[in-house]
Protein backbone atom coordinates (compact mmCIF):
# COMPACT_ATOMS: atom_id res chain seq x y z
CA UNK A 1 0.00 0.00 0.00
CA UNK A 2 1.10 3.56 -0.96
CA UNK A 3 -0.23 5.18 1.96
CA UNK A 4 1.45 3.79 4.97
CA UNK A 5 3.46 5.10 7.54
CA UNK A 6 6.35 2.08 8.78
CA UNK A 7 6.18 3.99 12.24
CA UNK A 8 2.64 3.84 12.53
CA UNK A 9 0.84 1.14 14.77
CA UNK A 10 -2.01 1.10 12.97
CA UNK A 11 -0.63 0.98 9.55
CA UNK A 12 0.83 -1.97 10.66
CA UNK A 13 -2.31 -3.01 12.41
CA UNK A 14 -3.85 -2.86 8.81
CA UNK A 15 -0.87 -4.67 7.41
CA UNK A 16 -1.76 -7.63 9.71
CA UNK A 17 1.94 -7.25 10.52
CA UNK A 18 0.97 -7.20 14.30
CA UNK A 19 -2.38 -8.72 15.33
CA UNK A 20 -6.00 -7.58 16.75
CA UNK A 21 -9.52 -8.48 17.21
CA UNK A 22 -11.06 -7.54 13.85
CA UNK A 23 -14.40 -6.63 13.47
CA UNK A 24 -14.45 -5.46 10.41
CA UNK A 25 -12.34 -5.27 6.52
CA UNK A 26 -12.98 -3.71 3.45
CA UNK A 27 -11.01 -2.15 0.56
CA UNK A 28 -10.87 1.56 2.90
CA UNK A 29 -11.90 0.35 6.11
CA UNK A 30 -10.92 -1.85 9.35
CA UNK A 31 -12.40 -1.72 12.66
CA UNK A 32 -11.17 -3.47 15.54
CA UNK A 33 -11.23 -4.06 19.45
CA UNK A 34 -9.49 -1.40 21.56
CA UNK A 35 -6.86 -3.51 23.45
CA UNK A 36 -8.09 -1.25 26.18
CA UNK A 37 -12.14 -1.25 26.35
CA UNK A 38 -13.62 2.21 28.18
CA UNK A 39 -16.66 0.90 27.53
CA UNK A 40 -18.50 -3.00 26.91
CA UNK A 41 -18.12 -1.75 23.04
CA UNK A 42 -14.85 -0.11 22.43
CA UNK A 43 -14.11 -0.87 18.60
CA UNK A 44 -11.58 1.49 16.29
CA UNK A 45 -12.53 2.56 13.01
CA UNK A 46 -9.89 3.61 10.87
CA UNK A 47 -9.23 4.03 6.62
CA UNK A 48 -6.55 1.60 5.82
CA UNK A 49 -4.87 4.96 4.24
CA UNK A 50 -2.78 6.59 6.63
CA UNK A 51 -4.47 9.86 7.84
CA UNK A 52 -2.82 11.27 10.93
CA UNK A 53 -5.71 12.51 12.31
CA UNK A 54 -9.14 14.61 11.63
CA UNK A 55 -7.12 17.91 11.42
CA UNK A 56 -5.84 16.85 8.55
CA UNK A 57 -9.10 15.42 6.48
CA UNK A 58 -10.04 17.76 3.38
CA UNK A 59 -12.49 18.44 0.82
CA UNK A 60 -11.27 15.30 -1.11
CA UNK A 61 -11.53 13.05 2.15
CA UNK A 62 -15.53 13.11 2.21
CA UNK A 63 -16.22 9.11 0.61
CA UNK A 64 -13.32 8.18 3.40
CA UNK A 65 -15.15 10.30 6.34
CA UNK A 66 -18.74 8.94 4.92
CA UNK A 67 -17.25 5.44 4.78
CA UNK A 68 -15.83 5.20 8.22
CA UNK A 69 -19.35 5.96 9.88
CA UNK A 70 -21.30 3.99 7.45
CA UNK A 71 -19.25 1.12 9.03
CA UNK A 72 -19.28 2.82 12.61
CA UNK A 73 -23.36 2.81 12.38
CA UNK A 74 -23.32 -0.81 10.95
CA UNK A 75 -21.14 -2.01 14.48
CA UNK A 76 -23.34 -0.06 16.58
CA UNK A 77 -26.20 -1.92 14.74
CA UNK A 78 -24.85 -5.42 15.03
CA UNK A 79 -23.23 -4.75 18.78
CA UNK A 80 -27.30 -3.64 19.81
CA UNK A 81 -26.52 -0.19 20.63
CA UNK A 82 -29.80 0.88 19.97
CA UNK A 83 -30.38 3.36 22.94
CA UNK A 84 -26.95 5.16 21.83
CA UNK A 85 -23.51 5.29 21.72
CA UNK A 86 -20.74 7.64 21.33
CA UNK A 87 -18.21 8.41 18.50
CA UNK A 88 -15.07 9.74 19.34
CA UNK A 89 -11.53 11.14 17.77
CA UNK A 90 -8.73 12.96 19.97
CA UNK A 91 -6.96 15.37 17.80
CA UNK A 92 -3.54 16.20 19.17
CA UNK A 93 -2.07 15.74 22.98
CA UNK A 94 -4.41 17.91 24.65
CA UNK A 95 -7.07 15.78 23.57
CA UNK A 96 -5.09 12.42 24.33
CA UNK A 97 -4.56 11.16 20.82
CA UNK A 98 -1.72 8.62 21.50
CA UNK A 99 -1.80 6.71 17.93
CA UNK A 100 -1.31 9.69 14.93
CA UNK A 101 -3.19 7.73 12.45
CA UNK A 102 -7.01 9.02 12.11
CA UNK A 103 -9.77 6.59 14.30
CA UNK A 104 -13.15 6.96 15.40
CA UNK A 105 -13.46 5.32 19.02
CA UNK A 106 -16.94 3.63 18.79
CA UNK A 107 -17.88 3.38 22.50
CA UNK A 108 -20.94 1.84 24.05
CA UNK A 109 -23.22 -0.44 26.34
CA UNK A 110 -23.03 2.03 29.64
CA UNK A 111 -24.05 5.51 29.68
CA UNK A 112 -21.38 8.25 29.00
CA UNK A 113 -20.88 11.28 31.43
CA UNK A 114 -20.72 14.48 29.64
CA UNK A 115 -18.54 16.86 29.77
CA UNK A 116 -15.97 13.98 28.50
CA UNK A 117 -12.89 14.10 31.18
P1 LIG B 1 -6.14 7.72 21.05
O1 LIG B 1 -5.58 7.83 22.46
O2 LIG B 1 -7.40 8.48 20.82
O3 LIG B 1 -5.07 8.04 20.03
O4 LIG B 1 -6.57 6.21 20.87
C1 LIG B 1 -5.66 5.18 20.64
C2 LIG B 1 -6.31 3.92 21.11
O5 LIG B 1 -5.60 2.84 20.56
C3 LIG B 1 -6.31 3.72 22.62
O6 LIG B 1 -7.67 3.63 23.08
C4 LIG B 1 -5.55 2.43 22.82
O7 LIG B 1 -6.07 1.62 23.85
C5 LIG B 1 -5.68 1.77 21.48
N1 LIG B 1 -4.62 0.83 21.12
C6 LIG B 1 -3.29 1.00 21.25
N2 LIG B 1 -2.63 -0.06 20.78
C7 LIG B 1 -3.57 -0.94 20.33
C8 LIG B 1 -3.53 -2.23 19.74
N3 LIG B 1 -2.37 -2.86 19.49
N4 LIG B 1 -4.70 -2.83 19.43
C9 LIG B 1 -5.87 -2.23 19.68
N5 LIG B 1 -5.98 -0.99 20.22
C10 LIG B 1 -4.84 -0.37 20.55
ZN1 LIG C 1 -0.92 4.85 9.91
Amino acid sequence: MDDRDPECLFCRIVAGEIPSDRVHEDDDVVAFRDINPQAPTHVLVIPRRHIPDAHALGAADGPILARLFEVTSRLADEAGLANGYRVVTNVGPDAGQTVFHLHFHLLGGRTMGWPPG
